[in-house]
């Protein structure tokens, strides 16, 4: 393997391209930033998401009173989720990103440059803000993904390939 893989907590973070990016036609262009910046993404795909999954995504914010056009949002069109890797991902993708309104970003970052300026809400990508976040945000998008590596891992001990 080579030096660039980092593994454990510390080096991942869940990334999420929002719908209205999607429908402006530029997740390639918030895709080729995000490698320029040095994140290597390790999975992504695209996932329509239904009201009760956003609901779960966003949990910590269901009394807050943007909750519902929140979630609303989240499921009005394909979310793009990915594994990002670098060295400190959670800290190093949230500087990426910019602030939260795109108004308040600053020029270079995400959200400046993708995101709506005057709706907070498409603030074109999400980014954990946590280790803990990035765990429970990884698993919530590629659990499964997660449990067929571990599969295909433990049979190719089994069978002495690794
Ligand atoms: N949000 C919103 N209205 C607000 C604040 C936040 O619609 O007044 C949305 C916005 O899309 C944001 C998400 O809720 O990205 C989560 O809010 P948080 O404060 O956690 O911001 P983030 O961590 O995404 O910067
Ligand atoms: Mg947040």
């Amino acid at each position: 393997m080579s030096q660039e893989v980092f593994q454990g907590p510390g080096h991942l973070t869940l990334a999420m391209i929002k719908p209205h990016v999607y429908r402006a036609g530029k997740i390639g262009q918030v895709i080729s930033r995000i490698e320029d910046a040095g994140f290597k993404i390790l999975i992504l795909k695209s996932v329509q998401l239904r009201k009760e999954g956003a609901e779960y995504f966003y949990e910590e914010h269901k009394e807050k009173p943007y909750f519902k056009n929140l979630v609303g949002t989240m499921c009005s069109g394909p979310v793009i989720p990915m594994v990002l890797m670098k060295h400190g991902a959670v800290e190093e993708f949230r500087k990426l990103l910019g602030a939260t309104h795109p108004a308040e970003a600053a020029e270079g970052t995400l959200r400046h440059d993708f995101g709506e300026h005057t709706n907070v809400t498409n603030n074109a990508v999400h980014g954990s803000d946590s280790n803990a976040a990035a765990h429970r945000e990884i698993g919530f998008f590629f659990g499964r993904e997660l449990k067929l590596a571990e599969r295909v891992n433990a049979l190719d001990k089994q069978q002495g390939i690794l």
